[in-house]
């Protein structure tokens, strides 16, 4: 008999996590390998942060909390939510758990019968189908290629929906493309939205501080208040703060629904770290002035990184307009033969050809559900991306 579930058999560990790993094996023999794999600010947190973190050790805030998290917390984030979206929510319609990961694990364990369809435009974040798997519901791949911008168009939304759909799963800026959508690409999404209210969306907002672009953020609760009674708004501190480890993420939607995301979280978590707790809430109320240094210091690496890879013989690539990752083609690149005459047919084929000969760790393309591209994160130090391009480079040359 079997003994691991279906459901988990059924779906796959995060193909950027495995890259990661490969990466750090080849380290371990001694090899010199650029990671570009993984998906975090090399900032360090902001020091009054960091203060805050170190008060509430000194307080003893040392014991469990509220299972959404702690009052105090979720009233940081209702305040974040009407001063950056000008949306209104009472700390009853607010979680927060560990990463806005769990925000969306939670809302859909909290929701999907088996059967149940999400939609998920792609490409997309690795963690999205397999959650929707994990839940025992049915991801509904919807492939946007560069040309839409790596974006959904309503006629293709209206094509996916069906009586089962439960959710849309929107992210913006996106991982991996960095696509970002618009008031008025929300908008028209929402006229489709709207002809079918059995649709929840759930928008994943955590990269809204990494923007590339003077226009203003623009959140599907926001930009169509008719629809907010069925929208999960979620976000975190994870990426704007430089807090990938602490852990903090947060979601405002239906009071029913954060409270059947309570149960969930009640049974598994119970909550994310005291400590982290009160570090969010200093996050959250504190200055933002570091964020322009952040901003600016990734849009130079975006330029070079993008810029670089242009000049590839085979690879396509877009300026992204938000995120930290390029997204490019390379589809120009598949079907040739390396310098030991191996195939390369594919973009797994091709990233594990570039962790090999060139000793930079990308992510394929086929992990977000759009095959001919690959993913390079440019959250790494300036000088590590220009030499990893200019190997990238050189990797591809040697393809005949
Ligand atoms: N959503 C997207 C699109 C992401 O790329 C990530 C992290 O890589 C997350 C959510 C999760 O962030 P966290 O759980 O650290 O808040």
């Amino acid at each position: 008999t079997q003994f691991l579930a279906t459901r988990v058999l059924g779906a796959k560990p995060s193909a950027t996590k495995e890259m990661t790993q490969l990466a750090n094996q080849l380290k371990l023999v001694g090899r010199d390998i650029i990671t570009l794999s993984q998906g975090e600010p090399d900032f360090p947190t902001p020091q009054h942060v960091r203060d805050a973190a170190k008060a509430a050790i000194d307080r003893n805030e040392s014991r469990y909390t509220d299972v959404p998290g702690t009052l105090a917390l979720r009233e940081a984030v209702s305040r974040k939510f009407e001063r950056d979206n000008g949306l209104r929510y009472t700390p009853e319609q607010i979680q927060v758990g560990c990463g806005a990961k769990q925000l969306l694990y939670n809302a859909l364990q909290a929701t999907i019968n088996p059967g149940d369809e999400v939609v998920i435009p792609t490409p997309a974040w690795v963690s999205y189908p397999e959650m929707v798997l994990l839940a025992g519901g049915t991801p509904v791949i919807v492939r946007c290629n560069a040309g839409a911008g790596f974006k959904i168009t309503p006629e293709q939304l209206e094509e996916a929906i069906t009586p089962r759909t439960k959710w849309l799963m929107l992210n913006s800026p996106s991982n991996p493309s960095g696509a970002i959508y618009s008031a008025a690409e929300l908008a028209a999404l929402a006229v489709v939205l709207l002809r079918h209210p059995q649709v929840w969306i759930m928008a994943d907002d955590i990269y809204e501080k990494i923007r590339y672009e003077t226009t203003p953020f623009a959140t599907p609760a926001a930009v169509t208040p008719e629809l907010a009674a069925r929208t999960l708004t979620i976000n975190g501190v994870s990426k704007a703060y430089a807090m990938t480890g602490w852990r903090v993420g947060f979601g405002a939607g239906p009071k029913e629904l954060i409270k059947a995301m309570n149960l969930v979280q009640s049974q598994s978590t119970s909550h994310t770290s005291s400590i982290s707790q009160a570090a969010a809430i200093a996050a959250l109320d504190g200055p933002m002035d570091f964020l322009p240094g952040f901003v600016e210091a990734f849009r130079r690496r975006r330029d070079q990184v993008v810029g670089d890879l242009c000049k590839i013989e085979g690879i396509t690539c877009d300026l992204p307009p938000g995120a930290f990752y390029a997204f490019p083609g390379c589809m120009g690149l598949l079907g040739r033969r390396d310098p030991s005459g191996n195939l390369i047919a594919s973009d797994t084929e091709l990233a594990l050809y570039l962790l090999r000969e060139s000793g930079v760790a990308v992510v394929p393309g086929t992990a977000f559900e759009l095959p001919g591209h690959f993913r390079v994160s440019y959250a790494a130090a300036d000088d590590e991306l220009k030499l990893a391009t200019a190997r990238i480079a050189a990797a591809c040359a040697r393809l005949q």
